[in-house]
């Protein structure tokens, strides 16, 4: 393990473009949980799974009987209002303030990389403290509108400030397309990166993980669509931090997996890089 968090320093180190991507593993030592790890919410009760995959039909049935659902039920992931960011967030955000990361795209839709500092955040799957318009994709954070009120005045679901289109909660359900802004910039990032540090995701909900194939494509001069590209050749070290193998590690997506917890390995390859950055200060 050690070799691997030196190696891992040292190719950060070396990366022009570095990027990050992250999923829920990250935020299981905030104490949220994961959905398919050995703790997963959904890995112990799979009948929450089912619901999550009907919440988008729901919505564009009948927006407004979605809302009111949505305002009496519990959130599956539970108040994310109190969650603090732990030491791998903070190493993700120590990570860009050095100018070694250039982006991170995240899967998680709890704001801990914001909160922890990190400013270039892409949120694939949305954020659970903004509305967005399903019309003109224009977010809004959520504490902007009163939403017990309207309920109680029936006047949900809330509308867009610019365009009078229905709000939904920022989130991507299943079965929701990415919005478009999110999804062009994610696979310009992939396209462009020469470095992809994955933290704490089992890589099984795409098109996120088809991000690092993106990456991992180019550099061996295929295009997306895996045909040979005349262009865009450079090479690209994809390394994945995760409590467990990933069909990335599998699949030879990746380079090398530092098998652990996010929170414990980040911090040590920031420590490592530190190190060697003091030894070639000196
Ligand atoms: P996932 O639940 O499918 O997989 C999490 C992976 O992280 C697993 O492989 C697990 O073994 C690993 N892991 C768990 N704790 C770890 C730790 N401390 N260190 C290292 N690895 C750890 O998560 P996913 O791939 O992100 O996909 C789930 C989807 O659910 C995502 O789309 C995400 O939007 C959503 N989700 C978000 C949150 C959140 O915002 N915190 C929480 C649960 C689910």
């Amino acid at each position: 393990m050690n070799e691997l968090i030196e190696r891992a320093a040292k190719d950060l180190l070396k990366a022009r473009y570095a990027i990050a991507l992250t999923g829920a593993g990250i935020s299981t030592e905030s104490g949220i949980h994961d959905f398919r790890g050995p703790d997963g919410i959904w890995t112990k009760n799979p009948d929450m799974e089912r619901r999550a995959y009907e919440a988008y039909g729901k919505f564009k049935k009948n927006p407004k009987q979605y809302w009111e659902e949505t305002l009496s039920s519990p959130n599956m992931l539970g108040d994310l209002t109190s969650v603090l960011p732990n030491p791998g967030h903070y190493a993700l955000s120590k990570l860009e303030e050095m100018g070694i990361l250039k982006c991170l795209i995240t899967q998680n839709i709890d704001n801990l990389h914001e909160t922890a500092g990190s400013r270039r955040v892409l949120d694939y799957h949305g954020n659970a403290f903004k509305l967005r318009c399903v019309r003109c994709n224009a977010r809004y954070p959520a504490a902007e509108y009163d939403l017990t009120k309207l309920k109680a005045e029936d006047r949900l679901p809330p509308r867009c400030k610019q365009c009078n289109g229905v709000l939904k909660e920022d989130i991507v359900h299943f079965n929701e397309s990415i919005p478009a802004d999110v999804a062009e910039h994610s696979n310009t990032e992939a396209l462009r990166c020469d470095l992809m540090l994955i933290c704490g995701t089992s890589a099984v909900v795409y098109p996120f993980a088809n991000l690092p194939r993106i990456a991992r494509q180019r550099s061996l001069g295929l295009s997306p669509d895996f045909m040979y590209s005349p262009v865009e050749t450079s090479t690209v070290t994809i390394i994945e931090v995760n409590a467990e193998p990933t069909p990335l590690t599998e699949d030879g997506v990746s380079d090398y997996l530092i098998q652990g917890k996010t929170g414990e390995v980040l911090p040590a390859i920031v420590r490592e890089i530190e190190r060697i950055k003091g030894i070639s200060e000196t």
